[in-house]
């Protein structure tokens, strides 16, 4: 805390008074160095793909273009140095898009279990691993007042990352509940989990439990963070739970519509 003082006098000179400003410097400083580490981040995620880019043109200028094998790959890897940067960016711009809270909520009522269905549908139809979808959705139908396109990316982020650290085999549950006004939706897998200790961490920005790992499998580090963001913005809260190398589960919670039983 740091506090400014001034003495407010009377018209003969006289002190009457006493005016204390207080600052929350640490508050303020907190958000500095938070935006310093965030721009260091940004920094180092875009400079990696370029420098690899780099190298990987400067040998096709010192030959290996004459050599359509090599020449390929090469330019496979540019390629895919290049659409990485892409999601990156594309990542970055919706979260400030977040931050500045330069959107609207275009909130429709919907039916819960047949969105969540359809989501899971197309992940069923497109995926090109040995994974199987475990469907915990309750019968009847109910309406939540929800950002589609919004939550459909928010569920997009979870599932593609149960996807990518699950193992071969592995299955996916994914639950939806209802209690009371509330409605929780929990997607788990089989895969490496998250230890304790870095569990809250998962929706900080750029954070990851392994960095060589995460950009391997082709992570962001914001996939979390953005669904973190989307999921407060609609009223709803998000965490994880994970036991090292049985498993995560990601819930969220969201308000369930007033009229909900209604049709
Ligand atoms: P990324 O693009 O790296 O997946 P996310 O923000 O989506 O970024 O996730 C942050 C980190 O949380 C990941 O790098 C990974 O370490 C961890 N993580 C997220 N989901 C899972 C999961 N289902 N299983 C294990 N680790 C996970």
């Amino acid at each position: 805390l740091r506090a400014n003082f001034s003495i407010v006098k009377k018209e003969n000179g006289l002190a009457n008074g006493l005016i204390a400003v207080i600052h929350d410097v640490t508050e303020q400083e907190q958000v500095d160095m938070e935006r310093r580490e965030f721009v260091a981040n940004v920094s180092h995620e875009l400079r990696t793909p370029l420098t690899t880019m780099k190298s990987y043109l400067e040998a096709l200028q010192d030959g290996a273009v004459d050599d359509p094998k090599l020449a390929a790959k090469f330019l496979d890897v540019t390629q895919k140095e290049t659409e990485r940067m892409i999601r990156l960016v594309k990542d970055l711009l919706q979260l400030s898009r977040l931050d500045a809270k330069e959107y609207k909520l275009n909130l429709q009522r919907t039916n819960y279990v047949l969105f969540c269905e359809e989501i899971i549908d197309r992940f069923e139809m497109t995926k090109n691993q040995n994974i199987q979808f475990n469907r915990r959705l309750p019968k009847g139908s109910f309406y939540v007042q929800i950002d589609r396109d919004k939550l459909t990316q928010v569920i997009d982020n979870i599932l593609s990352n149960a996807m990518k650290y699950s193992p071969e085999g592995g299955l996916i549950t994914f639950q939806v509940t209802r209690r009371g006004n509330k409605i929780r939706t929990a997607i788990s897998d089989q895969g490496v989990g998250i230890p304790k200790e870095n569990l809250a961490k998962v929706f900080e920005r750029f954070y990851r439990v392994d960095k060589a790992r995460s950009r391997k499998l082709g992570g962001t580090g914001l996939g979390l963070a953005i669904a973190k963001e989307m999921i407060e913005a609609q009223g709803g809260e998000i965490w994880a739970e994970s036991e090292w190398n049985r498993g995560t589960t990601i819930h969220f919670i969201l308000p369930l519509d007033r009229e909900s039983d209604q049709r």
